[in-house]
């Protein structure tokens, strides 16, 4: 479970995130949407702590910052970090003894099986394509069996079979109660796989959503997307006030 509440964070003058508050609850999996520069990733920064921001964050109850709450989640960056002098499974090694996990190989060998690195193992970060970069991160943010996965732009760069993948193991994760918070430019990805849906704009949640609410109402997400993200007025400015389903935030 991941508790927002009244997170603001700003560069200078500009509020990358504006008053954000929502929850999400345990084994559903929510899509955040919005333009370039609307602050998702400064929202995800937040979530697992790297930014200092007003406001509270709580992932099972415990501050975001804490150690005890670092246990619970995993992260997939946008742009995969690896180290050019460690291996592949060098990687995951490092980040089990970090984590101190102690029964991790046959669930890592069962990650390098499926988005088809079992026989990269011992290729160097500096080796990787960047598909296989992006693979590897993945595999970084999985293993440590995470109560709460953030993921930004995880399908960017993968082929289709990593896709078909990644979405089956979206499914499994969130069947077994895990909490997933997945960031996205391709609606079409994420299709059956949502439970929920948060639309940002210019920092501020314009929409929180559950997909039966929209389903009720007979609208697609792509279709909320635009109502949300291309309401223009008259003159052409942005308009705010842009009939936000679900109610805007919760
Ligand atoms: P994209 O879809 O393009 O990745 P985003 O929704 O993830 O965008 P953010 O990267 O969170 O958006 O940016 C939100 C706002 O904060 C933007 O106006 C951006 O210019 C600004 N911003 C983000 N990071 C920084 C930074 N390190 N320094 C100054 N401004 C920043």
């Amino acid at each position: 479970m991941l508790q927002v509440s009244h997170v603001t964070k700003k560069y200078g003058k500009v509020f990358a995130c504006e008053d954000v508050t929502f929850t999400l609850d345990r084994g559903s999996a929510t899509v955040l949407l919005g333009p370039n520069g609307a602050g998702k990733s400064t929202l995800l920064k937040s979530v697992i702590g790297v930014l200092r921001y007003q406001g509270e964050i709580t992932i099972e109850g415990l501050p975001n910052k804490s150690v005890e709450a670092k246990r619970l989640f995993g992260y997939v960056p946008e742009i995969p970090s690896l180290y050019p002098n460690l291996t592949v499974s060098e990687h995951v090694e490092f980040l089990a003894r970090a984590y101190r996990l102690k029964d991790y190989r046959a669930y890592a060998d069962e990650l390098f099986e499926r988005f088809e690195l079992a026989d990269k193992k011992k290729k160097f970060g500096d080796e990787l394509s960047k598909g296989m970069q992006q693979k590897l991160n993945l595999i970084l943010g999985l293993v440590t069996r995470p109560r709460l996965l953030i993921m930004d732009e995880p399908m960017i760069g993968l082929d289709p079979h990593a896709i078909k993948e990644l979405k089956n193991v979206i499914a499994e994760l969130r069947a077994a109660g895990c909490t997933l918070l997945v960031s996205t430019h391709i609606i079409d990805s994420v299709t059956e796989l949502w439970d929920r849906a948060l639309i940002m704009q210019t920092g501020r949640v314009r929409a929180n959503v559950t997909k039966a609410e929209l389903d009720a109402e007979g609208r697609t997400l792509e279709e909320l997307f635009f109502a949300i993200t291309e309401h223009r007025s008259e003159n052409g400015e942005v308009v705010f006030d842009a009939p936000a389903a679900g109610g805007g935030e919760r």
